[in-house]
């Protein structure tokens, strides 16, 4: 990892974005810090840049299509691609126990079409590489299949979502929907949803899966164009989309996605982490 190797990162403004943009640039990355507004993102910048990091800085609303486009292409005439893309923005309006239909859209919008849509978007700028491209998905527990708290009790959905060969995003995009019109007509306690933190625990579980999906096909590009796709879960992070709540440190936080996007030796690939160790998807 050099100077050369470029790195972005969604939501990078605050909480566990920026220090992961920290953290990546303290390794001598080029580090591409990105946010929805730009005064947030160009003030995170001038932070960073008081304890001696250079970072550079684009506007990237993650759930707007033209910003997406001109973020990527402006990506490619300046950079010519990108080696590790971290998705970590995202949103959670769950810190009650309201389900209402427009925090529910907004969340799995952001968290997961968001996340895809920068993935799509993403894949043909990667720069080919010995060591492969690398993406991290800044997921949760809470969206866990198989946890043994929370997790949806619609047995028949949970095994199609296990099983990584019959994933699909048609089977994702129906999940959500159906989630969606349960809580619209308001029949979603009923459904099996999680009980709690539902439409943040659907919008992660979403992304799991997606990660799996990505992997299962990414592995199939020819050797020197290799995206290695994982996900992880901060831990319950102090930042403002918990309150502030949370036992651990935005550095804890950054942790183990910055340890992924670095990884070297075997490549992993389609997998789920928290604190430097697989987890059970
Ligand atoms: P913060 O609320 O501090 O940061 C969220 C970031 O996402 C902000 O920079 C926010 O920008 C950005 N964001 C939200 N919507 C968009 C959008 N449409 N386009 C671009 N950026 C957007 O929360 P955290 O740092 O805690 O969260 C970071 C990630 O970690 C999230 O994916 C979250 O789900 C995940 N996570 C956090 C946990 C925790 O305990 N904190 C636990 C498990 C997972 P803006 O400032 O403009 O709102």
């Amino acid at each position: 990892w050099s100077k050369e190797t470029v790195a972005v990162v969604t939501g990078g403004n605050r909480g566990i974005g920026l220090e992961i943009c920290r953290q990546l640039a303290v390794h001598g990355l080029t580090v591409i810090l990105t946010s929805r507004d730009p005064g947030a993102g160009l003030q995170s910048i001038n932070v960073l840049s008081e304890v001696g990091l250079s970072l550079i800085y684009h506007q990237l609303d993650i759930t707007v299509a033209a910003s997406i486009n001109q973020f990527v292409e402006w990506l490619k005439e300046t950079y010519g691609g990108w080696d590790i893309l971290v998705n970590n923005a995202g949103v959670n309006f769950n810190l009650g126990s309201d389900n209402s239909i427009e925090n529910a859209r907004k969340v799995v919008e952001t968290n997961y079409y968001g996340t895809k849509r920068m993935i799509e978007a993403m894949i043909p700028l990667m720069k080919p590489s010995i060591v492969g491209a690398r993406i991290v998905n800044v997921s949760s527990r809470l969206g866990r299949l198989n946890g043994r708290r929370n997790r949806i009790s619609n047995t028949a959905l949970r095994e199609q979502l296990s099983d990584v060969k019959s994933l699909s995003e048609e089977l994702i995009d129906m999940a959500l929907s159906s989630f969606l019109q349960q809580v619209d007509d308001g029949t979603w306690a009923s459904g099996g949803w999680p009980q709690v933190y539902t439409d943040y625990s659907v919008s992660k579980l979403a992304v799991n899966a997606y990660t799996r999906l990505m992997a299962r096909k990414l592995s199939e590009r020819p050797e020197h164009e290799k995206i290695f796709v994982n996900c992880y879960c901060p831990g319950w992070v102090k930042t403002a989309l918990t309150g502030y709540a949370g036992n651990n440190t935005v550095e804890e936080g950054a942790d183990t996605c910055v340890w992924l996007a670095l990884l070297s030796g075997q490549p992993v690939t389609g997998k789920f982490f928290a604190e430097r160790r697989e987890i059970n998807f």
